[in-house]
């Protein structure tokens, strides 16, 4: 038995892959409204299929006997995250997996039902009954002495656990929090009027799709559409999506959702040819790829020396709401600092204060520390102490994100990790390398080059703290983070 054995069951389960990745974008892209009750038949068939596949007992068999043998180190990342499939699979009754995902489906109906109502007690008992189902899931595939916290986080973050968590978001409690009341009580205002004006749809596309592909995305291997929250989906290193959303009363919005996805992208694309279409062919984990994402959009995309080159490109484009706008105001507000109360339209300072709230009560929840009726009230509390805002309702309140409908605990936390990992990579290549010149000058072939050889190219062979500590010799430290998010906004604020 050789891993060529294996080699046709990773090719059907690419192609299985491939055909669902298929259909959710097209459901988010191009579908029409009524298909989705008849296509979910064939997705639902598909996903059995891949269900069996990845289970196939002969599979099983050849994995066992390969994890014995000499291999190269991409084999071996893929038969150790095969195995680790096929054992997360097996542990939880088919029967009542299945019969979650039903539910799960019900719930985000629910949920988003709930949402436009303002009626939390709609959602609550779907909510009650996802956490009791994720926790006895997590006991079916808890391995050691973890908590059932842990065992999620794992789903998402790899080698990330409460321990580890709880000590970086200690920190940014104790940093980050103090630093935005100064903020708010500091006599500078920044004014981002310009933001808000008519900006023709037409337009922006014609500038985001410039955008993305000055900072390296290849419209080779991929393509750019429009969907109501921005995404990126792939199917191989040749063939990677994004998508933007455009209004017409905010240009920053689409500017920086399309940095975003295409660090995404580009993170795929750069991924080797030699594991793409295998299981590992893809990001290390959430938070590796938050990070890239984050380093594009917030590292690079807000500061002075991308702007610089840009800016009278953009202003020329628009030059009715920006001639009057100089690169110094352009740059000043794109970086403004107000607590808000939706997690996806926050700046990039508060933005982890919205993950910890949501990483404080996901953590009480699994503990049984809750009572889902007064949740939203422990909600609105956090809000208050970290951000100094309160929601007036609970659409802006706890039902205004869908994690928790689609059963997605321990997700939230990799949002806060990426920018963390993106700001320690920054600084290991601000020591090392010219990145401010390559920026300053556009050069992005440089910089993605950079980050293909140590990061991108590996997929998932590595986990984030082994790709950390190759590139900048430490594993994860979010000093780095809270160092970048205080030298940057006492000094935009004058603070100090
Ligand atoms: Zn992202």
């Amino acid at each position: 038995m050789n891993f060529q054995d294996l080699q046709t069951y990773i090719d059907k389960r690419q192609a299985l892959n491939q055909a669902l990745t298929l259909f959710s974008w097209d459901q988010e892209t191009e579908a029409p409204e009524k298909s989705m009750a008849l296509t979910a038949k064939s997705v639902g068939l598909l996903s059995g299929e891949l269900f069996k596949t990845i289970t196939d007992p002969k599979v099983k068999e050849i994995l066992l006997e390969l994890e014995k043998q000499e291999l190269t180190i991409s084999q071996k990342a893929i038969v150790k995250k095969w195995l680790k499939d096929i054992r997360d699979l097996e542990k939880i009754p088919a029967q009542k997996y299945q019969e979650h995902q039903e539910r799960l489906m019900i719930a985000q109906r629910v949920w988003q039902k709930a949402k436009l109502e303002n009626n939390y007690q709609l959602f609550m008992p779907y909510l009650k009954e996802i956490v009791v189902t994720e926790k006895e899931f997590a006991q079916y595939r808890k391995t050691n002495e973890a908590c059932l916290y842990d065992v999620v986080l794992e789903d998402y973050e790899p080698g990330f656990h409460v321990e580890e968590l709880d000590e970086f978001f200690n920190q940014l409690k104790e940093h980050i929090v103090p630093l935005l009341k100064e903020i708010q009580a500091s006599p500078i205002k920044i004014d981002k009027e310009y933001n808000y004006k008519h900006y023709s749809l037409n337009k922006q596309k014609e500038f985001n799709r410039w955008l993305a592909g000055y900072v390296g995305f290849d419209f080779k291997k991929g393509v750019i559409k429009e969907s109501e929250h921005p995404f990126t989906t792939e199917f191989h290193n040749h063939d990677v999506r994004i998508t933007t959303h455009y209004y017409e009363n905010n240009l920053e919005s689409a500017l920086f959702s399309t940095i975003h996805e295409s660090g995404h992208a580009i993170y795929e694309m750069n991924i080797d040819d030699d594991i793409t279409m295998t299981p590992v062919g893809s990001g290390a984990s959430m938070g590796m790829h938050e990070s890239q994402s984050r380093f594009y959009e917030n590292i690079i995309g807000r500061s002075e020396e991308f702007w610089k080159p840009v800016y009278p490109r953009l202003q020329t484009f628009f030059a009715d709401n920006l001639e009057e706008v100089s690169l110094e105001q352009f740059v000043q507000g794109i970086n403004k600092v107000e607590a808000s109360l939706i997690r996806t339209e926050a700046d990039e300072l508060t933005y982890p204060l919205h993950i910890m709230i949501r990483y404080e009560l996901e953590k009480k929840m699994f503990a049984g520390e809750v009572d889902f009726e007064k949740l939203p009230q422990l909600w609105n509390q956090l809000y208050q102490e970290y951000l100094g805002i309160t929601p007036q309702n609970d659409s802006e309140g706890i039902l205004q994100d869908i994690h928790w409908a689609g059963g997605s605990f321990g997700y939230f936390p990799s949002y806060a990790l990426g920018s963390a990992i993106a700001a320690q990579i920054y600084a290991h290549m601000q020591k090392t390398t010219a990145v401010a010149d390559w920026v300053e000058s556009g050069d992005f072939q440089v910089l993605k080059k950079y980050l293909q050889e140590y990061i991108h190219q590996y997929g998932a062979i590595y986990q984030t703290n082994e790709l950390l500590e190759k590139l900048t010799g430490e594993k994860f430290n979010p000093k780095y983070y809270i160092e970048y998010l205080t030298n940057k906004f006492t000094k935009l604020y004058h603070l100090r």
